[in-house]
């Protein structure tokens, strides 16, 4: 089928969930996809952040098919060979204790927010005064499940479907000051965990502050409540550390991954303390699919090859140098406001929301995938495996196009993802 004839089935035969852009993919390698005409794109996005090793990657090709020959899915009831591998590695590169394998982001943060709840109970069971509220962050995003939509801000995500999950505040982004006024709020003792994405991700790339992150942290221990840190986006080292929060040197009770970790195999884990972890016992939470063989050999293969590579390092040198070209571009064009991040999860802020929608367009048309997010903001999430020359790549088509008279290139739909 072309792409006029799979658009034409999908719109009468899907569920009307998506804007997509009108390209068809069929392959890729490295940092490049190739549509069904044989054109190759620079993939500054990586399929939202997942495809952290880019495409073809040989590790992941050889995890897949063999693990494929030996045994896909046995569910949770026994023991298969890769769990305890992937939660070795897992515990020791964030300082956490324990892991919890989902299928996606927004079940992992499902099981952060079930596991703030049940340690809260066996708190109060042991007389401690500890409510059962969650305090998350304007601009957050969670994920789509109802918990997720409840601890998620934006009225598009929630008001379609309310009543959602009661017992939600939410506090201004880094204000130290509205943070420290709701958490104290009611008996002082309400809330039973703080919600935040390090660098929020769908919110337009923001870096959370050092004094914001480090007063949550203070609140949470004054009164036993966890500190939630979601990494979905940020985590397993795309911003040049393996989780945001260690550039903080902070440490979450909780924390959740999901995008890259198994390079587009779908997984998800919540990781937390052996604190935190004591609340749970056997038959309080499960899954039919998660932490599956299949899955866990290509995550352990995802994360091998980053230390191997020390992609770590690279993620840090080369997001400084796209960051900084960036910057230099800021300053010759007044249409761009700001330009953030971390790593290599990078945000330019336009002066408008029409604009940011044209450039990333016109990006495609040159063959180069960014999106936008949050309205006005241009993101880059590429693959781990970005060089200089392709930044070098994107800067000057960025230039060329921020230099022309904007021109033609139909709106291409809010590609804001979720
Ligand atoms: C993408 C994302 C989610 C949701 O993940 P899904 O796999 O789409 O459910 C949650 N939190 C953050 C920070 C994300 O970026």
């Amino acid at each position: 089928m072309n792409l006029e004839t799979i658009q034409a089935a999908e719109n009468k035969l899907l569920l009307n969930t998506y804007q997509r852009n009108p390209y068809l993919f069929v392959s890729g390698q490295g940092v490049h996809l190739r549509d069904a005409n044989g054109h190759d794109f620079l993939d500054l996005l990586s399929g939202i952040g997942v495809c952290a090793l880019g495409y073809g990657h040989p590790a992941v090709e050889r995890a897949i098919v063999e693990q494929s020959k030996k045994i896909i899915h046995t569910s949770n009831l026994f023991f298969h060979e890769h769990t305890a591998e992937l939660a070795l590695r897992l515990t020791e590169i964030s300082g956490l204790d324990r892991v919890f394998f989902t299928n996606s982001g927004t079940e992992a943060w499902e099981a952060a927010l079930k596991l703030a709840r049940a340690h809260a109970g066996k708190l109060r069971a042991e007389g401690r005064t500890i409510g059962t509220k969650f305090l998350a962050l304007e601009h957050g995003f969670h994920g789509r499940t109802m918990g997720s939509v409840a601890t998620t801000a934006k009225e598009k995500y929630r008001e379609p479907f309310q009543p959602v999950m009661p017992g939600v505040e939410f506090v201004a982004f880094n204000d130290v000051a509205d943070l420290r006024a709701k958490f104290s709020s009611g008996s002082g003792t309400d809330f039973c965990a703080i919600c935040i994405e390090p660098v929020q991700g769908e919110g337009g790339i923001h870096p959370v502050s050092q004094e914001f992150f480090a007063a949550a942290r203070a609140l949470c221990d004054s009164t036993g409540a966890l500190l939630l840190a979601d990494e979905i986006q940020s985590g397993l080292g795309r911003t040049g550390k393996w989780f945001a929060y260690q550039h903080y040197n902070i440490q979450p009770d909780v924390t959740t991954l999901a995008k890259p970790v198994a390079n587009g195999i779908p997984m998800g884990a919540m990781l937390c303390t052996n604190a935190a972890a004591e609340a749970i016992t056997p038959g309080m939470h499960g899954t039919t699919f998660g932490g599956n063989p299949l899955a866990c050999a290509v995550a352990i293969a995802v994360i091998d090859t980053i230390k191997r590579e020390d992609l770590l390092t690279h993620n840090r040198e080369v997001g400084d140098f796209f960051q900084a070209e960036l910057k230099k571009l800021a300053a010759r064009h007044d249409c761009i406001v700001e330009v953030r991040g971390l790593g290599l999860m990078l945000g330019v802020e336009l002066n408008s929301a029409d604009l940011a929608q044209r450039v990333s367009a016109q990006m495609m048309e040159r063959r180069i995938i960014i999106n936008r997010t949050s309205e006005t903001v241009l993101r880059f999430l590429p693959p781990f495996l970005l060089e200089r020359q392709h930044v070098d790549t994107a800067i000057s088509a960025l230039d060329d196009i921020f230099s022309a008279a904007l021109a033609g290139a139909a709106p291409a739909g809010d590609q804001t993802h979720g």
